[in-house]
């Protein structure tokens, strides 16, 4: 399938060509003014008299014409801001458009264009699909503690939150970066960092963002080309009153004029590493203060993950400046990150390479690789048209539903140090799920604020320790459990669990994230597939339904068809006993796969 993938902006526009994975043909047109532009093509530098974003997508068939290249089968655009509601890539259609241009607002600096350019497309190629890619899908599996700012009510409820930005390139590179390691996404705690003329660092924990320094617009966090990361936003009242500047004018200024361009004179960091060599004090400050934040963030990410297994490196001067890699990485050997220098000095990034840079003995990975924000756009698209689904009503099946109250599962050892030595466990009750058990015995749970009595044991053992407990169970506590699949629990926290016997501390503790256990047959039969995440209506007593979003569908081979819930949300649903759900909307693509 050949996918053509355009990136818009306002002075610019960046397309490539994709058969399968392989690129054959990446173009630009930049710098668009009166009379022409610069345009690349498959690194042929030139000008070309396009003066305007629309005189420029006009081209592209026949760039594509003159290199033979004029059958095409789907056209990828990215988009910089989704808003809340896209989770993943959508195909291009009138309510899709309408629900992007109602995101505007919140990216009225950069949809515009990439909405101009799909218009213009469509236009082009009335009879492709197309497909729209947003950079903020992948962090909208953030949670609320990272997404909220904690601002009054109202402005929360007119839609400030944090979204975090270049979604695309951070899913890429730690796809890569897991890949480059030999293992599954899914255990890695990752810190990616992005530094291009915008820059952003997002923390990847088991495969899912769970935050992104760039918060409500692409301004937060890093030190960028020409923007300013984070500022205290109490600078607007002091620049107004000092300064007399009004908020459009303090805006454009924290996007166009601040930065390396603020802080050295330049946005490029080839010039600003240049004049620093040359004993320029403010691009040396520039540089410093560059890592510094740079640094910050991954400290910070590290300690919002619980640890971390791999920093990863990519944009222009992630992937090609050895020496802000160093400045970044110095003095991180607390956290077991140490860099080897002439595996960091020049790393092969051909053909896609993502080369490992720590030294022999970090226990933290440090990986390089390129960007390839075309390349995912292209395969996100391939992957949405290859989908049998999403199947917009999936077969509606009852799927019944069962409330778990907090719980313990328990190794031999902890078997041994709660009840004494050599003891075993009774079998009160089978579970629905076959093989599982309800233990007779008891324990108690206790955290710093207060104490749990008569938690249920569930058997069999297991290979360590996991706790579950409801978010209100959680602050009863006085711990912050992170909603979790189970079997997830690096960088949980401590609790301790008391038994007739002894005490033992435990990490472990999360809140398990909903679930529905399923079996092939009955998943085949309702058109899931293992790692789907679907929406279910659940009706509880009274008239308190509710759809539970993003509910994980886990395919195995004994299970019994059976959604999982926590005792909050079956008191939010209204749920006293059993009750049943059912499917709701589209099935959506877990965040990794
Ligand atoms: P964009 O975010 O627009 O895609 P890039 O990812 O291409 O931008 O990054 C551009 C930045 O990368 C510029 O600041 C440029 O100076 C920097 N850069 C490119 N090559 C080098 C290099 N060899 N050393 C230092 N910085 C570099």
């Amino acid at each position: 399938m050949r996918v053509l993938v355009f990136n818009a902006g306002s002075s610019s526009l960046k397309f490539g060509l994709f058969d399968g994975d392989r690129q054959i043909l990446k173009g630009s047109f930049d710098r668009f003014r009166e009379g022409g532009c610069d345009v690349a093509i498959d690194g042929h530098r030139g000008r070309a008299p396009h003066g305007d974003l629309a005189a420029a997508i006009a081209a592209v068939p026949g760039v594509l014409a003159e290199r033979g290249h004029a059958a095409i089968d789907a056209v990828g655009h990215r988009f910089a801001h989704g808003g809340p509601d896209f989770t993943g890539p959508a195909l291009i259609d009138e309510a899709v458009i309408a629900a992007i241009e109602a995101q505007t607002p919140l990216a009225p600096l950069h949809n515009p264009a990439m909405l101009q350019a799909m218009h213009l497309a469509r236009s082009l190629w009335p009879d492709l699909p197309q497909v729209a890619v947003f950079d903020t899908s992948f962090h909208l599996t953030n949670p609320a503690r990272a997404t909220t700012y904690a601002v009054p009510a109202a402005w929360r409820a007119a839609g400030l939150r944090r979204y975090g930005f270049h979604g695309t390139s951070h899913k890429y590179v730690a796809h890569r970066a897991a890949e480059a390691l030999g293992r599954p996404l899914t255990d890695l705690r990752i810190v990616s960092v992005h530094l291009g003329n915008g820059a952003s660092a997002c923390a990847v924990q088991f495969g899912a963002s769970m935050d992104s320094s760039m918060g409500m617009t692409p301004l937060e966090g890093l030190v960028m080309g020409t923007r300013s990361g984070d500022v205290d936003p109490g600078a607007f009242g002091f620049l107004h009153r000092q300064l007399g500047l009004d908020i459009p004018a303090i805006e454009a200024a924290l996007y166009a004029e601040s930065g390396l361009k603020a802080l050295a004179g330049s946005s490029d960091m080839r010039d600003v590493e240049d004049r620093a060599a040359s004993g320029d004090p403010e691009a040396q400050l520039a540089i410093n203060l560059y890592a510094y934040r740079a640094r910050k963030y991954i400290g910070a990410y590290a300690a919002a993950m619980g640890g971390l297994d791999a920093v990863v490196f990519t944009g222009g001067i992630g992937e090609n400046s050895a020496s802000m890699r160093r400045r970044i990485c110095d003095g991180m050997g607390f956290l077991g990150l140490m860099l080897d220098e002439d595996l960091n000095r020049a790393p092969d990034l051909t053909d896609r390479k993502a080369p490992q840079i720590q030294a022999q003995g970090s226990r933290v990975a440090v990986i390089v690789t390129e960007t390839a924000e075309q390349l995912m756009i292209a395969r996100e698209l391939r992957e949405l048209l290859a989908r049998p689904r999403p199947v917009p009503h999936p077969v509606p099946r009852a799927i019944p539903v069962a409330v778990s109250g907090r719980h313990v599962h328990l190794t031999v050892d902890a078997v041994a140090a709660l009840f004494g030595p050599g003891y075993r466990l009774t079998e009160a009750a089978p579970l629905r799920q076959p093989g599982n058990w309800v233990a007779a015995e008891r324990i108690a749970l206790e955290g710093p604020k207060g104490r749990l009595e008569r938690v249920a044991i569930l058997g069999p053992l297991r290979p360590r320790v996991q706790i579950e407990v409801s978010r209100t169970d959680s602050f009863a506590l006085g711990l912050d459990a992170p909603v979790r699949d189970s079997g997830q629990l690096d960088g949980t926290p401590r609790v301790r669990l008391i038994g007739p016997a002894g005490v033992l501390d435990s990490d472990g503790l999360i809140v398990a994230a909903r679930h529905i256990h399923t079996n092939p047959a009955d998943a085949a039969a309702m058109g899931l597939a293992d790692g789907d995440m679907v929406d279910v209506e659940v009706q509880g007593g009274g008239s308190r339904g509710l759809v539970f979003g993003r509910t994980l569908v886990r395919v195995s081979p004994q299970a019994v068809t059976e959604m999982h819930i926590d005792t909050d949300e079956a008191n939010a649903a209204g749920i006293a006993g059993g009750a049943e759900g059912a499917l709701a909307q589209d099935i959506q693509a877990r965040p990794v796969a």
